[in-house]
């Protein structure tokens, strides 16, 4: 369709304004009422990378594309992933887990996939996309990791702040994650027990800590990249290059949705409106 106007057509044929990033959160059924919730970091982080946050919470059935109503999808961090998803029974140190998020995330994951949509996850999304592309997960670190080279696991359940780092990470040059951060090594935040154990096919890792242990992973063409840190509760100018890469990256997606359209629509006719307001004056 034929768009009249200044600013509503980009010069790159992206989105051109801001785009719609769907958060996934987790849900608290013990308590009554019942909630939905998301850290507000990971609001924040996309509202100051110039995207406009939504929470998806968990759907029996979603009966259109994902893109129709958002550009990109950001995967929270959470609790414990179920693993019967990746085969596997309970190990006596797992967590509490809500399979219906894990279900619910790995439908979403293989769609944004389907559809070219950027996907970011962190810490437990990034656990998500590898469950959901065929890997599998260690259930507890300490329990069944051993490190392959000459250094123990090291704490990657932090104590301090989550606001502050805790260990070094060690990021592949020839990565997405290298382009976006401009660094080979970087101190990062460590809030999980779980982690990438077999790396699903497709996928390649472009980040470990000095221990072996994977904190990062990504996917080839497009944006498919997961963090095993928690880049939201930092402020180092890496943590912002993250955000800011990724909505960019949904900013440029290209879109034929209708809903976009109309929206670009309605936008025209304000300005025209407004714009005969003034000849009328
Ligand atoms: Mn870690």
């Amino acid at each position: 369709m034929h768009i009249i106007g200044n600013d509503t057509s980009s010069k790159k044929g992206g989105f051109p304004i801001e785009p719609v990033i769907a958060i996934t959160c987790s849900h608290d059924q013990n308590r009554q009422p019942d909630q939905y919730q998301l850290a507000g970091a990971y609001c924040r982080a996309i509202k100051g990378a110039g995207g406009i946050p939504v929470l998806l919470p968990a759907l029996d059935a979603l009966n259109r594309p994902l893109g129709s109503f958002c550009q990109g999808l950001l995967l929270s961090g959470g609790g414990d992933f179920d693993p019967a998803l990746f085969h596997e029974a309970a190990h006596g140190r797992l967590g509490r887990v809500d399979p219906e998020r894990d279900r619910w995330e790995i439908s979403l994951i293989r769609r944004a996939c389907r559809e070219g949509l950027p996907v970011f996850g962190i810490c437990r999304g990034l656990q998500a996309m590898n469950v959901a592309l065929g890997g599998s997960l260690y259930q507890d670190l300490p329990s069944q990791y051993r490190s392959a080279g000459s250094i123990p696991l090291l704490e990657h359940n932090q104590e301090n702040p989550g606001h502050e780092v805790s260990h070094q990470v060690r990021i592949a040059e020839d990565s997405l994650l290298f382009k976006i951060i401009g660094a080979a090594e970087i101190w990062t935040n460590s809030h999980h027990h779980q982690a990438v154990k077999d790396l699903a096919p497709g996928l390649t890792i472009c980040a470990r800590s000095d221990d072996g242990v994977i904190e990062g992973i990504e996917g080839t063409g497009g944006f498919f990249l997961g963090v095993q840190w928690h880049p939201e509760r930092l402020s180092t100018p890496e943590a912002v290059r993250l955000f800011t890469a990724f909505v960019q990256a949904c900013r440029e997606r290209k879109t034929s949705d209708a809903l976009t359209e109309s929206i670009l629509v309605s936008r025209e006719r304000m300005s025209c409106d407004s714009h005969e307001g003034r000849n009328n004056d």
